[in-house]
């Protein structure tokens, strides 16, 4: 087999795109069912602990929920599974061992950050908040 020149390989990348890209200004493509963060929808937690226990990496706490929030009457302990995203290791193993599907996953990754990132601004967000009269 012919062994391309040098040269023909140069020419060749000049006038082909690069395949790399220049992340994180341009985003990379990624599978829609490939695992990003997750987190759990409180309307239907009830606090069990239980993905907290079988986490393999120790990155789910279980953290009461603040008194502005309504809470089902499901979780009478106001507890939920708190994830930091900087110890997951994205197995899954919480989203598949809830007994009550609680978990919604997505595909999101990008999530390098200078501070501690965790679920509990989305988890929180699947609660309404107490009326004050
Ligand atoms: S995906 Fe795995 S490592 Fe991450 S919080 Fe769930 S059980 Fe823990
Ligand atoms: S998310 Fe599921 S397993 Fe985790 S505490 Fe809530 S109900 Fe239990």
């Amino acid at each position: 087999m012919r062994r391309p020149k040098l040269i023909e390989v140069i020419f060749r990348n000049l006038v082909t795109k690069p395949s790399t890209v220049q992340y994180p200004r341009e985003k990379t493509e990624v599978e829609p069912d490939s695992r990003g963060i997750q987190y759990a929808d409180l309307s239907k937690c009830t606090g069990c602990s239980l993905c907290s226990i079988e986490c393999p990496a120790d990155a789910i706490k279980m953290t009461l929920i603040p008194q502005e929030y309504e809470v089902p009457k499901t979780n009478p302990r106001r507890l939920f599974p708190l994830i930091n995203y900087g110890k997951c290791v994205y197995c899954y193993r919480c989203v598949k061992i809830c007994p009550v599907n609680a978990y919604i996953v997505t595909n999101k990754y990008d999530i390098a950050s200078s501070t501690r990132y965790t679920s509990e601004n989305l988890s929180l967000a699947t609660l309404k908040k107490v009326v004050s009269s």
